[in-house]
Order: structure tokens, then sequence, then C-alpha cells
């Protein structure tokens, strides 16, 4: 049987990752990340085909040209984010439920292509304020970058009620249980 699709979308620092690493190895789940292809550089200790397929933004164009993409966006100006349509046939042809981590156009646009095959969740931060505090403890982006993911921050939460269902990511436990619940309920019906 293919497996289902989950998207997570979030403005940057809302917690996304932090939400899906506590899922992805739960066996409920049959959980399988789709790891994206990006032109940024890696960051931290970001690992090629683990993190993200990263790759330069020529290569990144060339593929978008050959149709390799079942959806891109450049998420940041000269920064292109995509999911390649061999990676979601790779993890839902084995069975597995595919969760992507993806920005707000592409997941309204995976929702749209794959309608009740997919549960598009929101994390909502807090606050913008908390949503600061995080991207400056992370400490993984420069000072200019992490105001360039604020300013977008309130323009992608516009899109909030596009998604399914959406968690505010205030107490962490919290919210991965209700990321949980929610997938459990959706892979079952
Ligand atoms: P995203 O993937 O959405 O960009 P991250 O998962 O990297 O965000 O989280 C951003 C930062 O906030 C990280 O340093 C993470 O440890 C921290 N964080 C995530 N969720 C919470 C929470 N509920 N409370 C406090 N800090 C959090
Ligand atoms: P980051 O640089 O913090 O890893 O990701 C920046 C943004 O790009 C996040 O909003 C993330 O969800 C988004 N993103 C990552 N992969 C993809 C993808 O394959 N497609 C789209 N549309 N966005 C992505």
């Amino acid at each position: 049987m293919q497996g289902k699709i989950i998207v997570l979308s979030a403005p940057s620092g809302s917690g996304k990752s932090t939400i899906i690493k506590q899922i992805i190895d739960d066996e409920a789940l049959r959980l399988g990340f789709s790891v994206s292809a990006t032109s940024r550089k890696p960051r931290g200790q970001e690992q090629h085909g683990k993190d993200y397929y990263f790759i330069t933004d020529e290569e990144f164009l060339r593929r978008i040209d050959a149709g390799d993409f079942v959806e891109w966006e450049e998420v940041y100006a000269g920064t292109h984010y995509g999911t390649l349509a061999s990676e979601v046939e790779r993890v839902t042809g084995s069975g597995r439920n595919l969760i992507m981590d993806i920005d707000v156009k592409g997941g309204v646009n995976v929702k749209k292509r794959y309608a009740d095959r997919a549960l598009a969740i929101f994390i909502m931060p807090p606050s913008l304020e908390t949503l600061s505090e995080r991207l400056h403890s992370r400490a993984t982006d420069s000072e200019e970058v992490i105001q360039r993911r604020l300013a977008k921050a309130e323009y992608e939460i516009s899109f909030a009620p596009h998604y399914d269902m959406v968690v505010v990511n205030d107490d962490l436990a919290t919210a991965v249980e209700q990321v949980r619940k929610a997938i459990l309920r959706f892979i079952s019906e």
C-alpha cells in the first residue's frame, strides 16, 4: 500500500525540525523523512543525503527544467528548496508515510496536489518575540539571516488557515503529542 503524506510547515525557528526528530523513529507512525534538495550551504552538523541533498543553484535550475521536482520554491532570494519526485517514490513506495518539512507555499501546493492523501500541519510559534529568542539561541544563523527569517514570519503565519490543523509549539512535549496523535489518527483512517 502507498504511504500517506504529512506536511509540516512553520516560520523558521518555530520548532519543526525539533518536533520531527522526536517522532521520526516512532514505529507506530511508520514515517520516512522527505530529504529535500536545496541550494543553500549546510549549517551545523547537517549531512548531505540525511538533512538535505545539497546541490548548487545551477544544478537545481537544471533539475527544475528536467521536471525532477514535485514542488519547489525560491524560499529566500537566490536560495531554492524542493521535493524530488524520486524522494516521494522512495519513501511512499516502501509503504512508509512521508513526512515533509517544507515552506508555506510548498505546503499548500502539496495539499492541493495530494488532497485527502495529505495531512497538512502548521506549527505556530507562541509569539514573534519567542520566535526571535529561539532563532538567536539556536545560534546557527548570522544576525542578517535571522532578521530576514523574522521579517518573513508574519507573511508565513498568514497561510495557517489553509492547513488542516494548527499546533502551537509553546510547551514542546505538548506540541509533539498533538502532532503524534493527529498523524496516528490520519494514517488509521
Ligand atoms: P525550525 O525547524 O522550525 O526552523 P528548530 O526545530 O530548529 O526550528 O527550533 C529552533 C530552536 O528553538 C532550536 O534551538 C530548538 O531547540 C528550540 N525549540 C524548539 N521548540 C521549542 C520549545 N517548545 N520551547 C523552547 N525551545 C524550543
Ligand atoms: P532551512 O534553511 O531553515 O532548513 O529551511 C528554510 C525553509 O525552507 C523552511 O521553511 C523549510 O520548511 C523550507 N523547505 C525545506 N525544504 C523544502 C522543500 O523541499 N520545498 C519547499 N517548498 N520548502 C522547503
